[in-house]
């Protein structure tokens, strides 16, 4: 995989300046101060690079034919737009739970719940993991079970099926344990909820028979053998 270590747009490699520069982004331009670019000058803002994650991912989940949410979200982290590590993937694991639901024959107004997700999972800050005590792919998880119940604070039912959801999430997520890694996380938060559906709305979305990481040598605190999602001939 070449992702991740050049230019979004030509390619080449990044250069980093010791003083910040006035540079125009790539995509919407405007100016901003920025301490790196590639050896072209060329510079994407944060903004323009969020939204393209999002919006490529969208596409992603509006084309599959997949019912098994893990092959979907690993499209979507394999998009140079989409970071090893960041609040983008508080949107992913909705939208690929989103995709593979309805695939799978499940009940969902498919466009508008989309449209939610983005709304929702973009307002998740990086870090809640660490500072919050809930990580994002976990809550994004609720989200999906929330917009796809129409539940609100008032709810019953689906009030409570949208926190279930989250906290076996979180539990699980708990268990294997820190450093942050939004893929191992993305990861369980999805296998919670695979098997979630299926229990409580007999709703069978499909799972690799393993979950292998192709992502561990972008991960600078990879738990390696510690993770269950590892996997040695991939790094
Ligand atoms: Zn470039
Ligand atoms: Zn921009």
């Amino acid at each position: 995989m070449t992702k991740k270590n050049g230019c979004l747009v030509c390619g080449k490699e990044l250069v980093f300046f010791d003083l910040p520069k006035m540079l125009e982004c790539a995509e919407c331009g405007k100016k901003f101060s920025t301490n790196a670019s590639c050896q072209e000058g060329h510079f994407i803002c944060n903004e323009c690079h969020a939204k393209k994650a999002i919006s490529e991912s969208v596409q992603i989940a509006r084309e599959t034919d997949s019912k098994n949410p893990i092959e979907i979200i690993k499209e979507m982290m394999k998009n140079p737009f989409v970071h090893m590590h960041g609040n983008e993937h508080h949107v992913v694991v909705g939208l690929s739970l989103m995709a593979a639901f309805k695939n799978a024959g499940g009940e969902i107004d498919f466009e508008k719940s989309v449209a939610e997700m983005q709304n929702r999972g973009s307002k998740y800050p990086g870090g809640s993991c660490g500072f919050w005590g809930a990580c994002g792919a976990a809550v994004s998880s609720g989200m999906f079970m929330s917009i796809l119940t129409g539940s609100t604070p008032l709810s019953e039912k689906p009030w409570s099926l949208s926190n279930e959801i989250t906290a076996r999430g979180l539990l699980e997520i708990s268990k294997i344990g820190g450093p942050r890694c939004c893929k191992r996380n993305s990861f369980t938060a999805i296998k919670n909820a695979v098997l979630f559906c299926e229990e409580k709305f007999g709703v069978k979305m499909e799972l690799p028979s393993e979950i292998r990481c192709e992502f561990s040598e972008f991960n600078a605190q990879c738990r390696k053998e510690k993770c269950p999602y590892f996997c040695t001939e991939m790094a």
